[in-house]
């Protein structure tokens, strides 16, 4: 399999290329050449595997024998050791929890299986990775765990000191070892303009820097598979279709469902819903894209995204193309979008009074991600009366917003074993100014 890029200009390459570089040099995202076809007969027979053997089945697909097949086992058994539920809050109604992994946010099935490649093929061509990232919150804590005590990777996280809670702060200070947790005096926009100056600091070439961003094709791969995982524990026969409720941000977790689709598997419709970052529904219904600048300040804070790095992806499999910048080149064949996704934005009013509702209603807490999926599912099946068993992603554990949810149902959410005992780690934090010169001296000592 081979993969070019979103900006179709820059050279074809393996999976493995595309998962150490990245981003492509034109600045555009790898996609797959082909996209796999997997029969309905295949898929049913998901139902008796386990979430990492159907895992590796997906992964195969895309991977072929670049990764040696007992490997790729071995490599998904390790990374998905944790439950999937799948909550009917109904009879056709069903929440799928992403939230169950070491970090608590559905960010964790991405890092955990990209990390582990990335670990296999660097310890075949004894190679070495200093991985450098930005986060606002979730990424970083889910990076980091993700990467902990590799041998050959070493990862630098940056984080605005001022606007992580305490818990993600604590999943990031907490592990030591190769995790080195640097907090900026300044914004996360601060922090992401550091990483690219060291990436493109010609004094810091001797280093083996990489990144680990969203964009990666090794953090999108991983999304496609929970949405076989629901279709092999929900769908009675061969008939059945399922609709997807997907609270998005950045659009990987819609990417990776859309790819599945697109392989075979029977999905009636998928609902991107999002916050008040609104850019994607106006687009579906308009036909013209503009980003937000700046995006909006919602309580679902990791989809506050003004323009969706996977949006390329997107374009792309419906035969468009959309630059880094926002800008449609070519147009995507629009009506074929509409007819497999519905979109919605949702208000943090209307996140807050879901979050009231459902509690009401079923006795189970969502949290504000989780919400807005929920949110726009209600407003769809409303419209759209029907009988398809209809999934809603929870993308992180309500135990993440304890002040959001006691403010709301006065109640504190039970906090996870690993974050438990994260609380009573000792931290080791590093703290920095915003000026790059700083970091850069930080590097050289340190790296
Ligand atoms: C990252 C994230 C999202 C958005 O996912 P995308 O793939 O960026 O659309 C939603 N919820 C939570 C909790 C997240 O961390």
């Amino acid at each position: 399999m081979q993969f070019y890029s979103t900006n179709h200009n820059s050279p074809l390459i393996s999976f493995r290329e595309a998962l150490l570089k990245g981003q492509a040099p034109d600045r555009g995202l790898y996609m797959p050449e082909k996209i796999p076809q997997i029969s309905v007969q295949e898929i049913m027979s998901f139902s008796k595997l386990s979430y990492s053997e159907i895992a590796y089945k997906i992964l195969s697909y895309f991977i072929g024998e670049e990764v040696p097949s007992e490997i790729l086992m071995k490599l998904t058994k390790e990374a998905y050791n944790f439950d999937i539920p799948l909550i009917h809050l109904e009879d056709n109604k069903v929440i799928m929890r992403l939230d169950q992994g070491p970090t608590s946010s559905f960010k964790d099935f991405a890092a955990r299986m990209m990390a582990r490649l990335m670990q296999y093929y660097l310890s075949i061509d004894k190679k070495k990775l200093l991985i450098l990232i930005a986060t606002s919150g979730d990424t970083g804590g889910a990076v980091a765990d993700a990467f902990y005590n590799f041998d050959n990777i070493r990862i630098v996280v940056l984080y605005p000191e001022h606007e992580v809670s305490e818990r993600q702060r604590r999943q990031m200070t907490t592990l030591g070892k190769n995790i080195t947790a640097i907090g900026i005096e300044g914004k996360f926009d601060d922090c992401q303009a550091l990483v690219k100056e060291a990436f493109s600091d010609p004094d810091l070439a001797k280093l083996p820097l990489s990144s680990a961003n969203s964009i990666n094709f090794g953090r999108l791969l991983p999304q496609i598979v929970y949405y076989f995982y629901a279709y092999s524990r929900l769908a009675e026969d061969e008939k059945t279709e399922l609709i997807f409720s997907v609270p998005s941000g950045n659009f990987g977790d819609l990417v990776g469902g859309l790819f599945a689709k697109h392989m075979g598997l029977p999905i009636a419709k998928f609902i991107a819903a999002v916050n008040e970052n609104d850019e994607f529904p106006r687009f579906l219904e308009t036909g013209v894209y503009l980003k937000l600048m700046p995006s909006k300040n919602c309580i679902s804070n990791a989809m506050n995204i003004g323009h969706p790095s996977n949006l390329a992806r997107l374009v792309d499999l419906y035969g468009g193309l959309i630059d880094e910048k926002g800008n449609i080149q070519k147009s995507p064949n629009l009506d074929v979008i509409r007819k497999d996704i519905w979109s919605l934005s949702i208000t943090d009013e209307e996140t807050r009074a879901t979050i009231k509702n459902v509690y009401e209603k079923y006795h189970y807490i969502l949290e504000p991600h989780g919400a807005v999926g929920w949110a726009a599912l209600q407003v769809f099946l409303v419209k759209n009366p029907q009988k398809n068993p209809a999934v809603s992603i929870e993308t992180a554990d309500p135990a993440k917003f304890p002040e959001q949810i006691q403010e709301l149902l006065q109640i504190i959410p039970d906090v996870p074993k690993s974050m438990q005992d994260q609380m009573s780690k000792k931290e080791n934090i590093h703290k920095l100014s915003k000026e790059y010169i700083d970091f850069k001296e930080f590097l050289k000592k340190h790296f």
